[in-house]
């Protein structure tokens, strides 16, 4: 099994060792054994990281540079690129990546939304011209300006952590901000390397600040309670995420979240190809460790049946075609950790006691390596008030839910505390695009269509969070708006 490089932080330009030397293990989802140690940073690390990112966004031009800052993130990207087979390593081995996932969300995708970033950016709207207006017998002329926020804590998880930590970092400092990023205690090195490249490429001393540790809560919470960090960007759980919300209102810090979801997909009885693998194929990429999955198939009451002859069918083609870290074609591997097995496995059980049907798997794999294996699991004859049908599973769990008409299958696919996607497949547009209008979902798909890239806007109703990554949206959440009125003769 691949050894990864140990993963070093950075701190104020330097590529570092924790204070003490602490390190831990990191462990690979493929087999359960140690792929590399990363440094286990303590307060004082953390502590360090904070005063060089606001000295460098207080004392430096960095923040008003706009030329010098797009050329920096342009030089990084191209660093970036030549790592490229190193980037797809670290997603295989500390993610869990399967080899033919890395071609798309782990990395290819990633990298293409840097390069959006970067296409988007001229759109970004730095001044508003907001006219003349009379009071108290003076004419007044309004401008907004928008300038960077500040310091920017950018906590992320470890499910596809490349696309998230490109999500918020290229976006803060193309914005002009300066960044403390703090990935999951399980993909240090994703974060690493943007350390690592950062000193390649250049940036001044504490614009780029990399903190990482075993305890998944320390660095966090530091960034989110202390008053000269000005604006926390998180993606990760929604329990998480509430914590955060709470905490940060201490400084009254902006907070930006995207969280869980339990998405829908809504199979109409007029699509014409009667598609239940689309949901099948986002449930066993990367073993359905994805907060925009579509987790809850909605299949019409009419053509039940037939649904699940359809997808038991589509499972037993998939086959064991999965689980092999060698298999390049292979898009399924193993779920992130012991826990998480745990956990994924728990639901399973959770699903028969509920008095859901098992169509397809439940089982735990160990006969595929050391790792962390589940099989692709269906139920079926699910209510959508089981827990199965409420709760983020985060594994490669599809549960089924009958539907009677449009009307039903909106309610049901509202009738969830998350709002982050979905998608519908029909025959008719304009049924589609009224369901699509109706589900309170931040993106959602209509027969398939693409409705997550780099140069649009992504985030999620409700539970799922607030604010949006990603596109000129993305960049402009790191800004503020500062009016400034001056007097001009009548
Ligand atoms: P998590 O919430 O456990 O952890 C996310 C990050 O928060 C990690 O870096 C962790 O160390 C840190 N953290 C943990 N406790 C903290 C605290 N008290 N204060 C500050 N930081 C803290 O999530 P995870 O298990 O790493 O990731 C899976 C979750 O992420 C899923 O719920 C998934 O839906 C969500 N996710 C959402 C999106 C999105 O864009 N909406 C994208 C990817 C993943």
């Amino acid at each position: 099994m691949t050894k990864l490089p140990d993963a070093k932080l950075f701190i104020d330009g330097q590529l570092r060792d924790a204070t003490g030397g602490k390190t831990y293990d990191v462990i690979g989802p493929w087999t359960g054994e140690p792929v590399c140690k990363a440094a286990d940073a303590t307060a004082e690390d953390v502590e360090a990281a904070i005063v060089a990112a606001r000295r460098a966004f207080d004392e430096t031009d960095w923040s008003t540079n706009v030329e010098k800052r797009v050329a920096l993130v342009k030089k990084y990207r191209e660093l970036f690129e030549k790592n490229r087979a190193r980037l797809g390593d670290l997603a295989v081995h500390e993610a869990g990546a399967a080899r033919g996932a890395v071609g798309r969300a782990h990395v290819d995708m990633a990298l293409d939304g840097w390069d959006d970033y970067l296409r988007v950016f001229p759109e970004v709207k730095w001044e508003k011209d907001y006219g003349t207006r009379e009071a108290f017998g003076m004419q007044n002329k309004r401008i907004a300006v928008h300038e960077p926020v500040g310091v920017v804590g950018a906590i992320t998880p470890w499910n596809v952590p490349l696309y998230v930590n490109i999500g918020k970092v290229v976006a803060a400092l193309l914005a002009g901000c300066t960044v403390i990023l703090k990935p999951a205690p399980n993909t240090p090195g994703m974060g690493a390397i943007f350390g690592e490249l950062a000193a390649e490429a250049g940036f001044p001393a504490g614009v780029v600040n990399v903190v990482f540790g075993e305890d998944p809560a320390l660095a966090g919470e530091m960034l989110v309670t202390d008053p000269r960090v000005d604006l926390i960007s998180f993606t990760g759980s929604t329990g998480v995420g509430k914590r955060i919300m709470e905490q940060g209102a201490k400084t009254l810090k902006r907070v930006f979240l995207e969280l869980g979801g339990k998405s829908c997909r809504i199979v109409l009885e007029d699509d014409p190809n009667f598609q239940m693998d689309v949901a099948m194929g986002m449930l066993v990429f990367h073993a359905g460790q994805g907060c925009a999955v579509q987790s809850r198939l909605l299949v019409p009451k009419s053509r039940y049946e037939e649904a699940k002859a359809i997808l038991k069918g589509a499972y037993a083609n998939f086959g064991d075609n999965w689980g092999d870290v060698e298999n390049p074609a292979h898009i399924m591997g193993p779920v992130i950790s012991k826990r998480q097995m745990e956990r994924v496995l728990g639901y399973i059980e959770l699903g028969k006691q509920e008095g859901a049907t098992l169509l397809h798997g439940g089982n735990a794999r160990p006969d595929k390596g050391g790792g962390y294996f589940i099989e692709p699991t269906v139920f079926v004859d699910v209510d959508n008030k089981m827990r199965i049908a409420q709760e983020e599973i985060f594994g490669p769990v599809l549960v089924v839910i009958p539907f009677e008409d449009d009307e039903d299958a909106i309610r049901i696919a509202n009738e969830s505390d998350y709002g982050l996607s979905g998608g519908v497949n029909s025959g008719s547009q304009e049924r589609a695009m009224n369901i699509a209008k109706r589900v309170r979902t931040g993106s959602f798909s209509i027969n398939n269509g693409m409705c997550i890239a780099g140069d649009i806007p992504f985030g999620g109703y409700k539970a799922s969070g607030i604010g949006r990554e990603w596109g000129v949206e993305g960049i402009e959440e790191f800004l503020e708006t500062k009016l400034i009125a001056y007097t001009v003769a009548a």
